[in-house]
């Protein structure tokens, strides 16, 4: 598999055989990683490219492994195969409230995104879990946003769009994530409860000089605009990509341009040098 550019990581690629004996030792870790509460969650900040005010961040799952960090395209496809979605969603949920009740309490208004595996859409408990957690935390439902893919709702659509309209009821904010790279028509998209949609980072990386990424981005503006959707842009990594999408009125931006994911602390101490 191909190595990551930057962080000289080896990617997760779809074809690569599950039962390597590097798999097998990490899906028998990860079980007992996620009980020790061993993971860790990174956050990415979502700012408004307008103003350059912050509006929340996402919360990335980090599993550190003492020969290196395993990446999360490659451990959550493991925690799938290994029936250990719903524990590690609801750790980084649980975990990813307590951050935002934290940033909440210097009184701003932010939220945090948590990404949403297919899997966990069909369990019938999820809405009354996310209900329960929120109330812990002692957080409206607006300050979380469930990020979710095309893909994941089409895998079984009666029961994912049953989860979605009671999470919706709940008040939390629904985001189709990876917008674009989906197979699911957008007729089907625009009955989905959302509130946001979230151009990859396939499209935004390098479209100032790609007609074809511009392209998809422009699309996809124009659809979040027709369909009163709130659009994100992930994966800005210049000027003058967010110079782009600030003139395009998308409405909120994240990538390695504002930052890249910070663990907790830092996270902290970065948002205290932005503007409210
Ligand atoms: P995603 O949800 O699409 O998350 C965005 C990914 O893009 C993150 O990778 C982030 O670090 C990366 N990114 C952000 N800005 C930039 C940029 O400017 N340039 C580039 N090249 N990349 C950027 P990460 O953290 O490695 O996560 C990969 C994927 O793993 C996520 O993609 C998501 O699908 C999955 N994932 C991560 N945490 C969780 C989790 O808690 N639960 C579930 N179910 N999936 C997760
Ligand atoms: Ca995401
Ligand atoms: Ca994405
Ligand atoms: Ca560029």
């Amino acid at each position: 598999a191909a190595k990551h550019a930057r962080t000289g990581v080896r990617a997760y690629q779809a074809q690569d055989d599950l039962n390597t004996p590097r798999r097998l030792t990490l899906m028998a870790e990860l079980r007992s990683a996620i009980e020790a509460g061993a993971l860790t969650v990174a956050y990415q900040p979502k700012i408004d490219p307008e103003d350059g005010r912050v509006l929340g961040a996402e919360a990335l799952a980090r599993w550190l492994r003492p020969d290196g960090p395993v990446p999360p395209d490659e451990f959550i496809p493991l925690a799938e195969r290994a029936g250990l979605i719903p524990a590690l969603t609801r750790f980084i949920l649980d975990t990813a409230l307590a951050a935002c009740a934290d940033w909440r309490s210097g009184g701003r208004d932010l939220s945090v995104a948590v990404n949403l595996s297919p899997q966990i859409l069909t369990e019938p408990g999820l809405a009354d879990d996310v209900s329960d957690a929120l109330r812990r935390y002692g957080l409206p439902p607006t300050a979380l946003t469930l990020e979710i893919t095309e893909n994941g709702v089409m895998e079984d659509p009666a029961r994912s769009v049953r989860t979605l309209e009671l999470l919706h009821a709940l008040g939390v904010k629904l985001s189709i994530d990876d917008f674009g790279t989906g197979h699911s028509s957008l007729g089907r998209l625009a009955e989905l409860p959302i509130h946001e949609m979230k151009i990859d980072k396939s499209f935004v990386r390098g479209l100032t000089s790609d007609q074809t990424r511009r392209a998809v981005t422009d699309a996809a503006l124009q659809l979040g605009r027709t369909l009163g959707l709130i659009v994100v842009a992930e994966g800005v990594e210049d000027e003058s990509e967010l110079e782009y999408l600030r003139r395009h009125g998308c409405s909120a931006i994240q990538g390695y341009y504002i930052s890249r994911p910070l663990p907790t602390e830092q996270f902290a101490e970065w948002l205290s040098g932005r503007p409210t």
